[in-house]
C-alpha cells in the first residue's frame, strides 16, 4: 500500500493543467483554463480547470474532482493505480507501507469471528447437554423436571456449560480460537494477576450454567442467555453475552427465529418476559411467542414484530410487579400503530406455571377471552391506583389521552375516546379536544423535521463557500453579497437590486442573525438613504464594511470554482450575470421563509401553552396562515412541502 506521505507528495506535485492538458487542449480563459470534455461529447468546451485551486469541472455532464479523480476517469483505473501513475510521470518514489491486513478488514472478520465462536460454542454446549455425563446429571435432568421435551431442546438449541474452570475455554483454543475473540463474545475473562511473573489465566463466565441461544431472525445464534441452576445469591441468575458487532439487544427478540411463521399464520404475536415462558408455550403448540429478554419493548422490537403481524398481545403474571412499568412503556407499540392487548395470568401463575396445569389449548382459550384492549386495560389499571381520588383521576385522564394520542390513525384514535369516555365518565368532547392539542404538539416536531430538510435543500441549492455554514447566515451573506456586487443593477421594475432588498426587508420587518451583516446592512441603508446608489469604493472603504466587502470582491473574481462542488459536483454555483436577478429574489425569499420559522415557532410555542379552547382555535388559524405562506414561498422555490 502507499504511504500516506507519499500520496500526499503525489498531490503536492501533481499540476491539473498539465495532467490534464495531455488530453485535452486547455485554452486559457481568466484565471481559469477552458476546453472540451473528454467525457463527454461536445462543440462548445464547459470543461474547466482551476490551476490555483488544483481541481476541474465539467458544467456539460458535471463531472469534477483533482487530478488523481481526472486519471482515474480518463484512464479507468483505481485509486492506487492512478497514483502509481501520477508517480510515474513525476518521477516519484513510491514508497510502501505494510499494511495490518487485520486492522482493515478488523470490523469485518471480528464479525465473522463472533458468528463463527457462537457457532462453535453452541454445537459443544449442546453437546454437554445431551452427552455428557456431568450435562445429562445436572442440566438434562433440570430440563426434564421442568416438562421440557428432548424435542424443544432441539428445536431451541438449548445447552449446557460445565463446571470446571475452563473447559470450554481450553476446548475453544484447543480448536484455535484465540483468547480475544473468547472474550469478545463474552465467554471467558482473564483473571486478576496476583504475582507479577504468573502467566496470563483465564476463567470460562458460563460454568454450571444452562444456555440459551439467541437467533437473529435469519436463524444464526449471535449470543447466549446463561442460567444459574444451583442457589446462589451471590451471583446473577442469568448472564447474557455483551453487546458486540454481531449483538445488540434493543434489536432482537428471544424466540423470534422459531416463532415468525406462527406469528404470520395467527396473525398476532404474544410477548412474553423470559426465555422459559417462550419455550414452555412453544411446546405446547402455542408458538408465536416471543420475549424481550431485559429489556424495555424498543422500536427496533416493535418494527420487526410489525413485519409479521399488526398484532400483539402482552402476557403478564397474575403478580407480575413489571406491569406498571410495562404499561407505561407500550405506548412505542401504538405509535408504529400496531394493536395491543394485555392478557393477566391469574394470581400465583406464570406463563409456564399455567400451561402445564391447564394444557395449551386452554391456555389459547384463557388468552382468547382474557384479552383486553390495552388502552382499556391502562384506564382501568390506573383508575384502580387512583382509588377515586379526584387529583389521580384528572392526571390518569390526561395520560390516556396521550396514549390514545400517540395513535398515527384518528379512526381508531375516535373509537378508543368513546370507549374511553365511558370508562373515565368524562365528557367526550374534553377528550377529543385534549388529544387533538397532543397530536398538534408532536405535528409540531414534524413540521420542524420538515422545515429542517427543506433548508437544507435551499442551503444547498445556492452558491456557500463556508464548509462550516449555517443556513440563516450563509443565506444573509448572500444577500449581502448582492448588494456589494449587483447594487445599482436594475431588479424588478424600476427599482435597483439594492433599493429591491432594503425595501423588502424593511417591509416584512426581517432581520439579519450575524450581527456583521446586520452592520452591513445598516451602513448600506444610511448610504443608500442619502445617496441613491450604492458603489464598491464605499463598501471598500468603510470602516464596517471593509473586510467583508473586500473578500467578497476578490472571491468573485475568482471565479465559479469552490471546493465543495468536488463533494458534489452536480450543485453547480452559477451566480453570473444572467442569474443575479433570480438569485437575488431567492435570497431575500429565503430570509422570509426564515422569519415564518421563527414566527412559527413563536406560535407553536403559544399553542402549547394556552388552555383556552377559544385561543387555541386562533392560534390553530394563526398556523394554518403561516403554514400556507409558507407553502407558497416553497412553491416559489419549486419545492412541494406539507
Ligand atoms: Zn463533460
Amino acid at each position: 500500500m502507499i504511504s500516506q506521505s507519499t500520496i500526499e507528495k503525489i498531490l503536492d506535485t501533481a499540476d491539473i493543467a498539465e495532467v490534464v492538458g495531455e488530453y485535452v487542449n486547455l485554452k486559457r480563459r481568466g484565471v481559469n483554463l477552458m476546453g472540451n470534455c473528454p467525457f463527454h461529447d461536445e462543440k462548445t468546451p464547459s470543461f474547466v480547470v482551476s490551476p490555483t485551486k488544483g481541481i476541474y469541472k465539467c458544467f456539460g455532464c458535471g463531472k469534477a474532482g483533482n487530478a488523481v479523480g481526472f486519471i482515474m476517469e480518463q484512464n479507468r483505473l483505481n485509486y492506487p493505480e492512478a497514483l502509481r501513475w501520477l508517480a510515474a510521470k513525476y518521477q516519484i518514489i513510491i514508497e510502501e507501507e505494510l499494511v495490518d491486513s487485520e486492522e482493515i478488514s478488523k470490523q469485518k472478520s471480528e464479525r465473522e469471528a463472533l458468528l463463527a465462536v457462537y457457532s462453535f460454542a453452541n454445537k459443544y454446549f449442546k453437546d454437554n447437554l445431551l452427552n455428557d455425563e456431568e450435562g445429562k446429571v445436572i442440566a438434562k435432568s433440570y430440563l426434564t423436571e421442568r416438562g421440557i421435551r428432548d424435542d424443544t431442546i432441539e428445536k431451541f438449541e438449548i445447552g449446557y456449560c460445565k463446571k470446571g474452570w475452563t473447559e470450554f475455554y481450553n476446548h475453544a483454543t484447543k480448536n484455535g480460537f484465540k483468547p480475544e475473540i473468547l472474550i469478545k463474545a463474552g465467554f471467558i475473562k482473564q483473571k486478576e494477576q496476583k504475582e507479577e511473573n504468573k502467566k496470563e489465566e483465564y476463567f470460562d463466565v458460563y460454568r454450571e450454567r444452562v444456555i440459551f441461544p439467541i437467533h437473529d431472525i435469519t436463524g444464526r445464534i449471535i449470543a447466549f442467555g446463561a442460567r444459574l441452576l444451583k442457589k446462589d445469591d451471590k451471583i446473577s441468575k442469568y448472564i447474557n453475552s455483551p453487546e458486540n458487532e454481531v449483538y445488540h439487544k434493543s434489536k432482537v427478540l428471544y424466540g423470534m427465529f422459531q416463532a415468525k411463521k406462527s406469528i404470520r399464520e395467527k396473525d398476532f404475536c404474544i410477548l412474553t418476559e423470559g426465555y422459559l415462558d417462550v419455550i414452555t408455550l412453544s411446546q405446547n403448540g402455542i408458538e408465536n411467542v416471543v420475549a424481550s429478554a431485559g429489556t424495555a419493548l424498543t422500536q427496533d422490537q416493535v418494527k420487526q414484530i410489525g413485519r409479521f403481524t399488526d398484532n400483539i398481545t402482552m402476557l403478564y403474571d397474575g403478580d407480575s410487579a413489571g406491569i406498571k412499568a410495562a404499561i407505561m412503556g407500550t405506548d412505542i407499540i401504538l405509535e408504529n400503530n400496531l394493536n395491543v392487548k394485555i392478557v393477566v395470568l391469574p394470581e400465583g401463575e406464570d406463563p409456564d406455571s399455567f400451561c402445564k396445569k391447564s394444557g395449551g389449548t386452554a391456555f389459547e382459550e384463557y388468552i382468547s377471552q382474557n384479552a383486553t384492549d390495552f388502552i382499556v386495560f391502562k384506564t382501568r389499571f390506573l383508575l384502580k391506583e387512583g382509588h377515586g381520588d379526584p387529583i389521580k383521576k384528572a392526571t390518569t385522564i390526561r395520560e390516556i389521552v396521550e396514549t390514545i394520542s400517540k395513535i398515527p390513525d384518528p379512526i381508531k384514535r375516535s373509537v378508543f375516546i368513546k370507549q374511553t369516555s365511558t370508562l373515565l365518565d368524562t365528557n367526550e368532547q374534553i377528550l377529543i379536544s385534549e388529544a387533538n392539542r397532543l397530536r398538534l404538539k408532536d405535528n409540531e416536531k414534524t413540521y420542524k423535521k420538515i422545515n429542517d430538510e427543506f433548508e437544507n435543500l435551499l442551503s444547498f441549492n445556492n452558491d456557500i463557500e463556508n464548509t462550516n455554514f449555517n443556513p440563516d447566515e450563509d443565506r444573509e451573506k448572500s444577500v449581502i453579497r448582492s448588494i456589494i456586487l449587483y447594487g445599482n443593477m436594475p431588479c424588478i421594475d424600476d427599482y435597483t437590486v439594492v433599493k429591491y432588498i432594503l425595501e423588502e426587508i424593511e417591509m416584512d420587518n426581517l432581520e439579519f442573525l450575524n450581527e456583521n451583516y446586520g452592520n452591513i446592512l445598516v451602513e448600506t441603508r444610511k448610504y443608500f438613504n442619502t445617496n441613491g446608489f450604492v458603489d464598491e469604493y464605499f463598501f471598500k472603504n468603510n470602516i464596517i464594511t471593509s473586510q467583508i466587502a473586500s473578500d467578497i470582491i476578490i472571491d468573485s473574481q475568482k471565479h465559479l470554482l469552490s471546493p465543495r462542488w468536488l463533494s458534489d459536483a452536480e450543485k453547480s454555483i452559477k451566480t453570473d450575470f444572467d442569474n443575479y436577478k433570480k438569485e437575488v429574489i431567492n435570497n431575500v425569499n429565503y430570509l422570509k421563509l426564515s422569519h415564518l420559522n421563527r414566527l412559527l415557532n413563536e406560535n407553536s410555542e403559544k399553542i402549547k401553552e394556552t388552555k383556552e379552547q377559544e385561543t387555541l382555535n386562533e392560534l390553530l388559524q394563526i398556523q394554518k396562515n403561516i403554514l400556507e405562506l409558507k407553502s407558497k414561498l416553497a412553491s416559489f422555490y419549486g419545492i412541494i412541502i406539507h
